[in-house]
């Protein structure tokens, strides 16, 4: 599997243009700013790849990226930005459901922030992918801003919030040194079956 070999298929504002052809799909999810965008970047070795810090949460639709052929990292748009219109808000609860429903979602890849206390629609997207009979990978992203010794009490706070068991993988991240980039790829392809 070479993560590098990366491209942008689509994007989707409505269920008639979710991709359905049998392939595999990562479906990433996080609030807006916690740094998903990034997180694809850093695995697909490319700084622009997926867009990275404009207009959080501006817009309602999920972007396809192909993976070497063999499975799509599907990038949901952010949440959790307040300065988002009810409109817009509701544009994006209608495109979650109807994804989630959709049958489609391989495996989860939560991403939180390493140093904080999971947000309410943090345990909400994770109740999402549990509900739909989806695994999830726990991403807690930015573990560079955080001292080491912090670590075992934020893992802790993490895997409590999230009600997480201790068999639910959850991996420490920064997409900015690329810190267990090594330790997600193996994560991704042991949960996504591939080879
Ligand atoms: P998104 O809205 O979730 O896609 O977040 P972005 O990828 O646009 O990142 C939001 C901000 O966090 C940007 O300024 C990034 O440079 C920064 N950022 C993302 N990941 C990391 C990380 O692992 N460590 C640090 N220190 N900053 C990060």
């Amino acid at each position: 599997m070479d993560f590098r070999k990366a491209e942008f298929i689509k994007s989707a504002a409505d269920p008639g243009g979710f991709i359905r052809d049998g392939l595999p799909q990562a479906a990433f999810a996080g609030r807006s700013n916690v740094g998903k965008s990034s997180v694809i970047n850093s695995i697909v070795g490319r700084k622009n790849f997926a867009r990275v810090g404009s207009s959080p949460g501006k817009t309602a639709q999920i972007n396809y990226f192909l993976i070497d052929g063999k499975f799509y990292i599907v990038d949901l748009p952010g949440y959790g930005y307040a300065a988002v219109s009810k409109e817009e808000r509701d544009r994006w609860g209608r495109l979650m459901e109807a994804y989630f429903a959709s049958g489609l979602i391989t495996l989860g890849v939560q991403i939180v922030d390493a140093r904080h206390k999971p947000t309410a629609d943090d345990l909400t997207m994770m109740r999402w992918f549990r509900q739909s009979g989806v695994d999830a990978i726990v991403v807690a992203n930015k573990m560079d801003k955080c001292k080491k010794s912090e670590l075992p009490a934020n893992v802790a706070l993490i895997r409590e919030t999230l009600d997480l068991s201790q068999d639910d993988p959850l991996l420490y991240y920064s997409a900015r040194t690329h810190s267990e980039r090594e330790a997600l790829l193996i994560a991704l392809d042991g949960a996504l079956n591939l080879e």
